[in-house]
């Protein structure tokens, strides 16, 4: 059965790349009726964040990527928090220096500087020289008597190479001179990642590692340790990196990169999910919106690209007003309602009541959005007098001659009305127009302007029929005296 994970170190908020990475893996574990597992990896206590652990949980939860075994719910293979699994990883730790696989290493940052020093001269990269894995029992004995601090490295072959079968990659091989014994256990006792990693990975009897290419250089070293502790070796698939449009690194300065970031600016979760999924798969046939049972019906890990993917906001952005638009009506109706309240434009309480009203006003309103905030501040006019009307329509319509006429012509139309639902009050409209032989233009741009106190907005059919006969005549009133 597949088993796949996502394992973040909490050591900030979830950002778009991890997202995209527990994505694949969800979409893997669902694809293939697996289990997701997720492992929170805090063992480096220096780089751990407050609260990442519950931001990243709640971005997950919010994008819909529910694990099967994890923090807050538990499992077979748990504790599930890196911080928790101390004991397991020393007992790996000590199996293997045990076996003569792995070594006390007493050198102290002079000794390492010394040595990096030394082959930087010779023009090396650096390579721990492996000195203290001659070190007899007796004086590693002697050294851990007297409480000399010390790490914990594993034995690396110094020639040959590492083979790496990648689902994505195809086979990468590294050269073993690139590797060197690198440390398993920190001087505080803590494993390393690449400790940690393995024995999770082999514990929680994880398939398939799936993770970001920039852990392509770990799996090698992780390999090691596979064998030495004699793991069955999992498969696995490294993700294309997501590079900036000018094509550096993603950072800070290429805007939001964080999930709870666009959350907070108003992007839907179904728009991010569509987002990060075109990063680095695709449906085919330059499909780029579909839904999460559209991806389950045609991912395969195989498809998914080797080169990097650009990440690129305004496609996102767009994206999202296709989903404004599209999606279930009283769903965006739901997620707008905290920027009503927020604006002032309906209060807590309301919402029952104003819930209809409020639904067609979406409706009319979200056809020229990209953001949910934009629902509502596009919306102010259904609920509050107009303050002031757009200056340039002013100088354009109300101040053109003959407008006043017009405006009470209209009026009249829309006070005789037979009823008041968009067809009846477009046929009425297009009556008068007809009757009064003038262009469309020339009656509806001042009624817009009277109705809402702008120069583009909703079809005026649907603004009249929403703001209701009474409440158009009265604005009508006001642009007229
Ligand atoms: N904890 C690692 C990270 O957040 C992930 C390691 C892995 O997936 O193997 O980058």
């Amino acid at each position: 059965d597949v088993r796949v994970r996502f394992a973040p170190s909490p050591t900030g908020y979830l950002h778009i790349g991890g997202a995209r990475t527990a994505l694949f893996n969800y979409y893997f574990a669902k694809k293939n009726n697996g289990k997701f597992i997720l492992r929170i990896e805090d063992t480096d206590t220096e780089r751990l964040k407050e609260d990442s652990v519950s931001q990243i949980i709640s971005s997950m939860k919010w994008l819909g990527m529910d694990w099967d075994e994890g923090p807050g719910i538990g499992g077979d293979y748990g504790p599930y928090f890196q911080s928790e699994r101390r004991e397991l990883y020393t007992k790996e730790i000590m199996r293997l220096v045990e076996e003569g696989k792995a070594y006390y290493c007493f050198c102290t940052e002079e000794d390492i500087q010394k040595e990096r020093e030394e082959q930087k001269e010779k023009k090396l990269p650096f390579r721990y020289s492996g000195k203290c894995s001659h070190l007899s029992k007796e004086e590693v004995e002697k050294n851990l008597k007297e409480g000399k601090p010390y790490v914990i490295r594993i034995k690396i072959p110094w020639e040959g190479t590492t083979e790496v079968e990648d689902l994505i990659r195809g086979k990468v091989c590294v050269d073993n001179t690139q590797l060197d014994d690198y440390i398993i256990m920190k001087s505080n006792g803590m494993p390393t990642y690449n400790l940690a990693c393995a024995v999770d990975d082999h514990m929680m009897k994880i398939n398939y590692v799936i993770r970001a290419e920039e852990h392509l250089s770990n799996t090698p070293k992780q390999l090691h340790i596979y064998r030495a502790l004699g793991y069955e070796i999992p498969q696995f698939a490294h993700i294309s990196m997501i590079l900036a449009p000018d094509r550096s690194k993603l950072s800070k300065r290429h805007g939001a990169t964080s999930v709870e970031e666009f959350r907070e600016r108003g992007y839907l979760k179904e728009a991010i999910v569509n987002y990060l999924t075109l990063l680095g798969w695709s449906p085919g046939e330059d499909e780029e919106i579909f839904s999460v049972e559209d991806t389950l019906k045609k991912f395969q890990l195989d498809k998914v690209s080797k080169t990097a993917a650009i990440y690129d906001v305004d496609k996102l952005t767009w994206m999202n007003s296709q989903y404004l638009r599209e999606l279930n009506l009283d769903y965006i109706v739901r997620e707008s309602i905290p920027y009503f309240i927020e604006k002032g434009l309906i209060e807590e309480d309301e919402v029952e009541e104003k819930y209809e009203y409020m639904k067609r006003v979406v409706e009319a309103v979200r056809e020229k959005v990209k953001l949910l905030p934009e629902i509502a501040e596009a919306s102010t006019y259904f609920f509050k007098d107009i303050e002031e009307y757009d200056e340039k329509g002013v100088k354009k319509r109300f101040k053109k001659e003959g407008v006043v006429e017009l405006l009470e012509e209209g009026r009249e139309t829309l006070r005789n009305a037979p009823a008041f639902d968009v067809e009846t009050v477009e046929k009425e409209y297009r009556d008068l127009i007809d009757e009064l032989g003038i262009k469309g233009g020339d009656i509806i741009h001042p009624t817009r302007l009277a109705l809402s106190g702008k120069t583009v907005g909703p079809g005026l059919f649907d603004i009249i029929s929403i703001l209701g006969r009474e409440e158009c005549i009265k604005r009508m009133d006001k642009a007229i005296e």
